[in-house]
């Protein structure tokens, strides 16, 4: 295909302050900038979608963590898939559709051992930012790997109707669980999870202690919980947790734009009479786990045995506002920011 027509000039969001508590608009700037022509080992991308992910929050604070923080007056970062619009990277030709870590903006020069060929015709293109991407590996290394599910374990979620928690149900019971029991914000995301994703009983956390409908949803108490929450639902599970349970320690969304450090949970002293195994999990020291990954997710993708939903917000001008949506519940599966084409 020959080269694609490229404009001098195209938009991306830069970090201008960081923000304190929750982020505000004037802590971030849509700014138009050159678009810089690949040199020899780049490839220069149009996006097409860009994630957004609420591990960006932790990002946006001047803090050590697993993941560099964003500089301030520089580009943001994240997930992003489009099409190659001018090569200078052997393998890499104008048109062919990659992954890859540099969002938040329309155009993208990379360096093409940080690309990733997907192929468009496998699966929509978006889908590599979600199910077939870093919250589906998310999902299933940590049943797979971390709680190491087998058959019959009765499974808790939290963040359930998310990108990574509404797969984690789905693969629960795929992988033979007995009961997936998960939480949500709001009655149609509840009704959804039991209703599409085949949950065996879910609450919304808004209408009440988190413990007492945990124990109405759970009677017979959870083998697995995986927490993409924390605070009172990691309290609960706890409690809810039977001898040899095992808590994935995936994400504390209820505390990323708190201020005060947490009250909770109160209950760890219970870890040691149950035997109770709670591990981190970080999807990056999964990669080995990628190919079955995808064979097995695809797999069920395409014979319908897994749903998938995203929520997509149109306009690289509301990306800022699809993140916050995020943080809001405003998503129901993967949140993603669609571009022109
Ligand atoms: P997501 O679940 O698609 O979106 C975030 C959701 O969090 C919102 O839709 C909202 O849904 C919920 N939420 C917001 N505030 C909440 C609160 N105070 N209490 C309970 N729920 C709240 O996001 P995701 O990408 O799938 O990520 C889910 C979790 O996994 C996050 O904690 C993230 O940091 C973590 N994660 C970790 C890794 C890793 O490697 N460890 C990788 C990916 C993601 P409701 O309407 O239900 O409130």
């Amino acid at each position: 295909m020959a080269e694609q027509p490229i404009p001098a000039t195209a938009r991306e969001w830069h970090l201008k302050a960081r923000p304190n508590g929750w982020p505000l608009e004037t802590d971030v700037e849509l700014l138009e900038a050159p678009v810089r022509r690949p040199e020899p080992g780049e490839i220069l991308v149009r996006n097409a979608f860009l994630s957004v992910d609420p591990y960006m929050r932790g990002r946006m604070n001047d803090v050590k963590s697993y993941v560099a923080p964003y500089q301030l007056d520089r580009p943001m970062e994240g997930g992003a898939v489009g099409y190659v619009v001018a090569s200078a990277a052997e393998g890499f030709a104008v048109g062919d559709a990659v992954l890859h870590g540099q969002g938040w903006r329309e155009y993208a020069t990379v360096q093409a051992a940080h690309a990733i060929k997907v192929d468009p015709a496998h699966a929509p293109l978006s889908y590599f930012l979600g199910v077939l991407g870093m919250p589906g590996l998310t999902a299933y290394a940590g049943l797979v790997a971390v709680a190491r599910i087998k058959e019959g374990d009765k499974v808790f979620v939290s963040g359930a109707a998310g990108a990574v928690g509404s797969l984690v149900g789905q693969i629960a019971r795929l992988k033979g669980a007995s009961r997936v029991v998960g939480s949500a914000g709001s009655a149609a995301k509840v009704a959804k999870l039991v209703d599409d994703y085949g949950f065996d009983a879910a609450f919304n956390y808004k209408d009440g202690p988190v413990a007492e409908q945990l124990d109405k949803a759970a009677p017979e108490g959870i083998d697995i919980y995986f927490d993409n929450v924390g605070g009172d639902h990691l309290e609960a599970a706890i409690g809810a947790l039977g001898l040899h349970g095992r808590a994935v320690i995936c994400g504390a969304i209820a505390q990323y734009n708190d201020t005060e450090a947490p009250a909770g949970p109160r209950n760890l002293a219970q870890l040691i009479g149950k035997r109770l195994r709670l591990e981190g999990l970080l999807v990056n020291d999964h990669a080995a786990l990628q190919p079955q990954f995808t064979a097995e997710v695809a797999g069920w993708l395409k014979d319908g045995s897994l749903h998938y939903d995203e929520t997509a917000v149109d306009g690289i001008e509301h990306m800022m506002d699809a993140f916050l949506g995020l943080m809001h519940g405003e998503n129901t599966g993967k949140m993603v920011v669609r571009l022109a084409s």
